[in-house]
This record gives structure tokens, C-alpha cells and sequence, in this order.
């Protein structure tokens, strides 16, 4: 296999670090590096910082930096690695590593570094797809999820309950090759119980997806009413600056405005929207349907009402668009002044904020976290994020659910077995055991050049 080498660091930082893995790199760093205890590189002490100079490939010095080797297997990718810790400017990045492929070393494609870990047994493929989250987490708590699944969590449950479906369906086979032979009923309902346990494992991980999909990707969240409720400064309020205009005049807002706010694990990418309601201006016109659309696409819409006036038409007209999203909150603003407004009917979660004054914002924040699902959750791990995971263990669920339902129903061992080699095949992909080639490399090219 070529050995690899990559950028590993993002630009604009003081140091810079190029990863290289398989069995040239030894031999490639020693070319281009000279240590400064006059050592040659390849007799090094291993995992140590070797300090040293950095040579182009034209023999120019071009930085005094470190090195360190990790050879044998026990490594990152189940390959001897080496790294580089150089000073971070793009330009002795891009030196040093074309050095390196002077050498005959090649660029790393993206996610390469882990695909080779997972080849080489170092990871199941849930453990893999967990570094590219927790690269990719933007809260504390989806960083503790990743790290949860990276260190096995789930990945390694779900090898045993497949090593478990392995078991029984060896236990099926032995019956289907003496078919005149009774099977025991002790048997049957062993079987049936472990399949009830394992289709009650694989459907609790299943339902964590929604809340996983949102820890991941955070979640839409459009402020919609009609004009002058407050929209605008329930934004700012929750952003924590001055970020909408504001103003009493009606249709202020025309434009969508967008700003991500995190509360807890949940990153809610907030939407204020023009007001809603018929308009002769043209430009506020398009404002509101962009508000209309914001509400239909959004997977969380904030209602807002100004509790301090009566509810009018246009009110009403607004939370029909907000009853419409999948989950709907409705905030009652302006709750510094006597409440004059009836409450609406239809939804699950009502709070009453002064968004103007910052009353009943914590409470707002409660209502979000709970109406996302995410109140409450521990991040242990045991949070399934993609959506290929998550459609590998419906499918391993439904299969468990069908071989219980068919050994309750007497039927023949063979008809059985399908269904348990079903689940065993979705479960194969789940941890990597047995998944198409095409699904891995789809799975590595969207991680990151240098992991
Ligand atoms: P939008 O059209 O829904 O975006 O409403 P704005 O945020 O622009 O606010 C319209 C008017 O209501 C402004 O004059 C705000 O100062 C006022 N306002 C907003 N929130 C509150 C509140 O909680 N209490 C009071 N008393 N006035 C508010
Ligand atoms: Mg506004």
C-alpha cells in the first residue's frame, strides 16, 4: 500500500502539523529532516518530539521544527506513522510536503488516514464515522457523544448483539439439516426472548436519531408572527446583541435574518422573519413570503403574539403557519405590560417572555431544549447521529421483529433464519463487518483531508 502524507491542521494557526502513514515513512522523513542530535531519524527513540531541520526538496533549510516516528502497528491506522509539528505557514507547509512526495509519497485522499484504521481492524465503522463528528461537533455535547462511540460504546454493543443473532442462527442451521428432528420448545423460547431483547436494544438506539440528527446538524428554528409582536428583539434577546432592527414601525423586518445560537447541546440556527400579513410593497411582499417559506421548512417554528392587545386576523393567519411546522411553540411577548390576549389553542408549549426587558428567556430556553427533545439526554454515546446507522438498525430491527413473530408462530426453522441473517447483514453494515466497498468509500470521502 503507498504510504500517505497530508496537511492535518487548518490554516492560520502558529503550528502546523503533516501526518504520513505506511511503511516509507521512516525513510521519507529521514530525507528531508536532519535531527539536531546528529542522529539519523530512522534510529530515533519512537512517539518522542525530535527537534530538528527541515529540508525542500531543492535542499533549501525551511524550518526548524519537530518530528516524532511511530512505527510498528500500534498506530493510528495499524501502520507505521510519522508526523511533523512545523511552524504554520502555508508556504513551508506546501515545501515540506511536496518534499515528501519527492520521496515517493502521495497525497492523502480525504478520510484516508481513518479508512486505513478501520481496514486494518483499529476501528468499527461506527467508531470511524464518530471521528469525523467529533471533528465536526460544534457543542460540548456532541463532542462527548463522538468521543462516546469512539471509544466503542456502541459500536462494540452492537458486535455482540450481532455475535448473539450469529449464534442463534448456527443453532437454527443445525435444526434446518435435520428437519425430521422436533426442535426443543426450551429452545424456542430462548430464542424468542433474545430476540425481544435485542429488537427492544436496536429500537432505543433507533429513536435516539431524531435527537442525534439535531445534536448533529442543529436545528432550523423559524420566529414568525405578524408584524410589530416582537420578533425582531425576541432575536436580538435570544442572540444576546442588537443584531434585527428594531423599531414600532409596522414591517420593519423584510429580509430573513439568520444567527445561530446554542443552548446546552441544542445549536439553533434562529430565522427572524418579516411579519406576516398582506402587503402592497413589493419588496415586503417577497419579506413575507420568505416568512411563509421559513415556517413551512423549518423544524421548529417560534409563534410569537403580542399578549398585550387583543389577538387580530393577521395573528391568526400567522399561527396557521406556525401550526403547519413539525414542532411549534408559541411565545406570548410583551408580558411587561397587562395580558390582554386570549391564548391560542393548538400548541404543546406556551411561554410568556418580555423580549424587550429579557423575562422569560431562560424559560424560553427550557422550552427549546425540550420541545427539540434534547432536555434531560445524556451524550454517553448513546446518540446515533447518521442517518445510514440509523437506517441499518431499523432494518436490523424489523428483521429481529419478524424472526420473533415467526418462531411465535411455529413456523419452519428456514423462514426463520431469513429473517435472522437479515438482521445479522444490516447489522454487518452498522459496524463494518460486512459493508459493500463503495458505501466505505462514500462513507470515508466525506471526512476530512488529513483524518
Ligand atoms: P417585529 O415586527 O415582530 O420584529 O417586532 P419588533 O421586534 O421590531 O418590535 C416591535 C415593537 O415592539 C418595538 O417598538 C419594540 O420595542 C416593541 N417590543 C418588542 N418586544 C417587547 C416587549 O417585550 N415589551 C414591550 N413593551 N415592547 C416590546
Ligand atoms: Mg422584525
Amino acid at each position: 500500500m503507498d504510504t500517505i502524507a497530508a496537511i492535518a491542521t487548518a490554516p492560520g494557526g502558529a503550528i502546523g502539523v503533516i501526518r504520513i502513514s505506511g511503511k516509507q515513512a521512516d525513510a521519507a522523513v529521514e530525507a528531508i529532516f536532519r535531527p539536531a542530535s546528529g542522529k539519523q531519524f530512522s534510529v530515533c527513540p519512537p512517539r518522542m518530539l525530535i527537534y530538528g531541520t527541515l529540508f525542500a526538496r531543492d535542499g533549501r533549510t525551511i524550518d526548524q521544527c519537530m518530528a516524532v516516528r511511530f512505527p510498528g502497528e500500534k498506530t493510528y491506522t495499524g501502520e507505521p506513522m510519522a508526523e511533523l509539528q512545523l511552524h504554520g505557514s502555508p508556504a513551508v507547509l506546501s515545501e515540506a510536503l511536496s518534499a515528501l512526495f519527492a520521496q515517493g509519497l502521495r497525497q492523502a485522499e480525504a478520510g484516508e488516514f481513518t479508512r486505513r484504521a478501520f481496514l486494518n481492524g483499529k476501528m468499527n465503522l461506527m467508531e470511524a464515522e464518530a471521528v469525523a463528528d467529533l471533528v465536526a461537533a460544534r457543542t460540548m455535547e456532541a463532542a462527548e457523544n463522538a468521543a462516546g462511540q469512539l471509544a466503542g460504546a456502541t459500536g462494540g454493543q452492537m458486535h455482540t448483539l450481532r455475535q448473539e443473532l450469529v449464534g442463534l442462527a448456527a443453532h437454527f442451521l443445525a435444526v434446518v439439516d435435520y428437519p425430521d428432528e422436533e426442535i426443543e420448545p426450551f429452545f424456542v423460547q430462548q430464542a424468542q426472548s433474545l430476540l425481544e431483547r435485542i429488537t427492544g436494544q436496536l429500537d432505543v438506539l433507533y429513536q435516539s436519531y431524531e435527537r442525534g440528527r439535531i445534536l448533529r446538524e442543529g436545528l432550523p428554528c423559524a420566529i414568525v408572527g405578524r408584524p410589530n409582536v416582537g420578533k425582531s428583539t425576541l432575536l436580538n434577546g435570544l442572540v444576546g446583541y442588537a443584531r434585527a432592527i428594531v423599531t414600532e414601525i409596522a414591517g420593519t423586518t423584510r429580509d430573513t435574518i439568520e444567527e445561530t445560537v446554542r443552548i446546552g447541546p441544542l445549536c439553533l440556527r434562529l430565522q427572524d422573519t418579516a411579519g406576516l400579513r398582506d402587503t402592497a410593497d413589493p419588496v415586503e411582499k417577497i419579506g413575507v413570503e420568505r416568512a411563509q417559506r421559513a415556517a413551512q421548512t423549518a423544524g421548529l417554528v417560534l409563534a410569537v403574539i403580542d399578549g398585550s392587545v387583543p389577538l387580530t386576523d393577521e395573528d391568526r393567519e400567522a399561527l396557521d403557519w406556525a401550526r403547519q411546522a413539525p414542532k411549534a411553540l408559541l411565545v406570548v411577548n410583551k408580558c411587561d405590560k397587562p395580558m390582554q390576549a386570549e391564548i391560542p389553542e393548538g400548541f404543546g408549549y406556551v411561554v410568556h417572555v418580555s423580549a424587550k426587558q429579557g423575562q422569560g428567556l431562560d424559560d424560553l430556553r427550557q422550552a427549546l431544549l425540550s420541545c427539540a427533545g434534547l432536555e434531560g439526554t445524556i451524550f454517553d454515546g448513546g446518540v446515533i447521529t447518521n442517518a445510514r446507522q440509523a437506517d441499518a438498525l431499523r432494518r436490523a430491527a424489523v428483521c429481529c421483529t419478524q424472526a420473533a413473530d415467526a418462531v411465535a408462530a411455529g413456523v419452519t426453522p428456514d423462514a426463520v433464519l431469513l429473517d435472522v441473517e437479515g438482521a445479522i447483514g444490516a447489522l454487518g453494515e452498522l459496524t463494518g463487518e460486512d459493508v459493500r466497498e463503495d458505501i466505505i468509500q462514500d462513507i470515508f470521502h466525506r471526512f476530512c483531508v488529513g483524518k
